[in-house]
């Protein structure tokens, strides 16, 4: 039996300082952080967004994340189905034109522990770009200064990429790329 490929496994998300007033859910607050850039929000349409993964398997691991709270994948509405759909679409698109990879992963874990993810109760689906021979990437990563800057350099190419998209618009510096 072949070896399950599963980066979701590693998941992790930076948190902000703490405040009550506020969610405790990360993935409603990085899109509300106000610093796109800083939040390593990369890319949004009215009902869902990308988020760069703090942990990548491989520079280019983001997330597509619906902007509606709720761990149950098949509560979501139609409007919101298309829009996440649509999203991660272009997100491949985005990924082929930033870094060329020979092919992708994507998935979600829904239920909590036993999917392996470590996030349950906000839907959001892994986009993960693969290249021949990748397998050993992660240890030579394994400096945490070497992942933020890589970080930063994922972050600089895929935002060009979703920028250069049909349709896209970038609001303002440090703000996420905005699609139809
Ligand atoms: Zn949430």
């Amino acid at each position: 039996m072949d070896q399950v490929f599963a980066p979701w496994r590693i998941e992790w998300v930076e948190r902000e300082e703490k405040n009550p007033d506020v969610d405790e859910c990360v993935f409603c607050e990085l899109p509300e952080h106000g610093d796109d850039r800083a939040a390593r929000v990369v890319a949004r349409n009215d009902r869902a967004y990308v988020l760069l993964n703090n942990a990548p398997y491989n520079p280019g691991h983001v997330m597509v994340i619906p902007d509606e709270h709720g761990g149950d994948y098949t509560a979501l509405d139609d409007e919101t189905l298309l829009a996440h759909a649509r999203l991660k679409q272009q997100t491949l698109d985005a990924l082929e034109a930033a870094s060329n990879p020979d092919a992708f992963n994507t998935g979600m874990n829904l239920g909590g522990g036993a999917s392996g993810g470590s996030i349950e109760d906000h839907v959001h689906t892994h986009v993960v770009p693969r290249w021949s021979g990748d397998t050993n990437f992660m240890p030579v990563v394994s400096d945490t200064k070497v992942i933020v800057e890589g970080l930063d350099d994922s972050y600089d190419r895929l935002h060009e990429a979703f920028a250069a998209l049909d349709g896209a618009t970038v609001p303002a510096e440090d703000a996420a790329v905005e699609l139809d």
